[in-house]
């Protein structure tokens, strides 16, 4: 193992704020592996609610690991160090549990390098009584698990909170003192097939029709259920969605970041954290009283989180409440259409100098489609708020290729920028200036589980077109910046969202490949546009359909359909 990896590793540690390092004697043994970057995995929340819980668990020791950082990783292969973990500096391949933590399908080529980098064979017909057993849960874990599940001997669907502790008791029912032996392996996934949530992959078949496209996916056994259900928090307030853990080097490291809820009913037509999180689950105005004067102690400062924090039914009495604790407050994106002055103030006093809204699309018609309804008028009003309260930037999210754009969207894009500038260009009441415009610009990826599953992905020549002419747009304006994701990374994105398991190959190779993607497509036998620029016809049965997030198909197509998109598919 390289001893200047574990230095840095141990520098890391020296400046972090709330790490728990536990004793291993006796205790089970957990990697929580973010499979990226430490930066990227210390400001998700998720990972670090799971790994207080596990910790919380007095026979548990929970430790996390994270893929290397770029300028390390030549050192992890020239040395051949396996990753290992921050607390205790061991390989990945001496804990009894690694749990892989996915947010973003990109990581899953990541998953695949990690295992292979600590000698554990990738799919789990071949790994030996010895090896840990290997888990996935996160987000990518309920949406659409099929690309990576192959090598999974078990995946979590649902939220983790609960369901964490349920393991971990299953585990040590089947493993009694911690002896690994191989039917003993099979004793624990046993076990673990009579938890809701729980989903074990090589449990289930999947058949395909001539067309290439998922026939059905039928249970090898009885003891697995036909359709496995998400598991779902019922009440909020039992757990405390927070991030202990404190890092100047993570981008939300320097503050507390606190959930409000979970879920978001607005129902745009793209948002896959809109639908697979139903139903909406705010948390109390007391218990989020008693976690702030928690923060309070030690900390002065709060990200709020959740799919729309801004729609917090009690989001003014919050803030009244960190204002009494003296904790300033941050938030990522703002609805336009449920800002508040009182909300802008205390943004604004809480050192904001970013208020960030995510229009999505540059005309009020494709805001419909979409059912992103806010109006220009709202955003003007958002404009004029921002203003009024002194903050210096703006930023908004917008998206290209969505469903029916066309060239007119695109172009709408950067006139509306000229025309929110036109209202940003007034000074503040202190007379300081505007600072800058931002537009961020993603690409369209249709997500399982929206009403945009049917729809095609846009070619990634095409968007960069439409990036041209959104830059060249805004090019006549002197404060206005553009920044955006490169279409062929979110090329990468919609393979995996509605990929199936023969997807799985082609992560091999790009492991296998040290992570080139785009050699590997061109190494697979699969047919990328398959999956990524098809339409697919209404009754397509879909490789995820054997899940049940709470999100009914015959709720999806109306969707679609409202959206004016049937046709789009009786095409095909
Ligand atoms: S995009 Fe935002 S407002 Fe719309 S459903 Fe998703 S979280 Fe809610």
């Amino acid at each position: 193992m390289s001893w200047e990896l574990r230095k840095k590793a141990q520098a890391l540690l020296a400046l972090e704020q709330g790490g728990i390092v536990k004793d291993w004697g006796g205790k089970i043994s957990v990697a929580l592996v973010y499979p990226n970057t430490y930066s990227v995995g210390m400001s998700n929340l998720g990972f670090q609610t799971v790994y207080a819980h596990l910790n919380r668990l007095p026979d548990v020791v929970c430790e996390r690991v994270f893929f290397p950082d770029p300028e390390d990783l030549d050192e992890y292969l020239r040395t051949r160090t396996p990753p290992f973990s921050l607390e205790s500096q061991r390989p990945l391949s001496d804990f009894h549990l690694v749990g892989f933590s996915v947010t973003y399908e990109g990581d899953y080529i990541n998953v695949l390098r990690l295992l292979s980098m600590a000698g554990i064979p990738l799919r789990p017909e071949a790994r030996r009584p010895q090896d840990p057993l290997i888990l996935m849960g996160g987000v990518c874990a309920f949406a659409n698990p099929e690309p990576i599940a192959p090598f999974m001997d078990f995946v979590v669907v649902g939220e983790g909170e609960e369901i964490v502790g349920e393991i971990v008791a299953a585990y040590r029912e089947a493993f009694e003192g911690l002896d690994p032996a191989g039917h003993k392996r099979d004793a624990f996934l046993d076990r673990l097939a009579s938890i809701q949530g729980i989903y074990l992959p090589h449990a289930y078949e999947v058949r395909h029709t001539d067309d290439g496209s998922v026939a059905a996916v039928v249970p090898r056994h009885a003891n697995v259920p036909p359709v496995v259900i998400k598991r779902r928090l019922k009440d909020v307030n039992q757990f405390e969605t927070i991030s202990l853990l404190k890092t100047p080097r993570a981008e939300y490291g320097h503050m507390s970041l606190l959930e409000v809820g979970k879920g978001c009913g607005r129902g745009c037509r793209f948002c896959l954290e809109g639908e697979i999180y139903r139903p909406v689950r705010h948390r109390s105005l007391e218990s989020l009283r008693e976690t702030v004067a928690k923060i309070a102690k030690d900390g002065k400062r709060v990200g709020l989180v959740g799919a729309c924090v801004s729609d917090y039914p009690w989001i003014g009495e919050l803030m009244k409440i960190l204002e009494e604790h003296g904790v300033e407050v941050s938030i990522s994106s703002l609805r336009a259409d449920s800002l508040t002055e009182d909300l802008v103030r205390s943004l604004k006093r809480g050192g904001h100098r970013t208020l960030t809204m995510a229009p999505e699309a540059g005309t009020e018609r494709l805001r419909q489609v979409i059912r992103k309804a806010i109006s220009d008028e709202q955003l003007y009003a958002a404009c004029h708020l921002v203003r009024r309260h002194g903050i210096p930037n703006l930023k908004c999210y917008f998206m290209i290729g969505l469903p029916t754009e066309t060239r007119e969207d695109i172009e709408a894009i950067p006139d509306l920028a000229g025309r929110l500038l036109d209202r940003l260009r007034v000074p503040d009441p202190d007379g300081h200036p505007f600072g800058k415009l931002t537009l961020s610009i993603s690409s369209f990826v249709p997500k399982p589980w929206t009403p945009f599953q049917w729809a095609p992905f846009d070619e990634p020549r095409s968007l960069e077109e439409k990036l041209g002419i959104i830059k060249r747009g805004v090019g006549r304006f002197s404060n206005v910046r553009v920044l955006h994701e490169n279409p062929r990374e979110a090329f990468l994105q919609a393979l995996l969202a509605r990929g199936d398991r023969r997807v799985a190959e082609f992560l091999e190779i790009a492991a296998r490949l040290g992570g080139d993607w785009r050699k590997a497509l061109r190494e697979w036998e699969g047919d990328p546009a398959f999956y990524t620029t098809r339409a697919r016809p209404l009754d397509e049965v879909f490789p995820w359909d054997h899940l049940d997030v709470g999100v009914k198909k015959a709720g999806l197509i109306r969707e679609y359909q409202k959206a004016g998109l049937d046709l789009v598919a009786a095409d095909v």
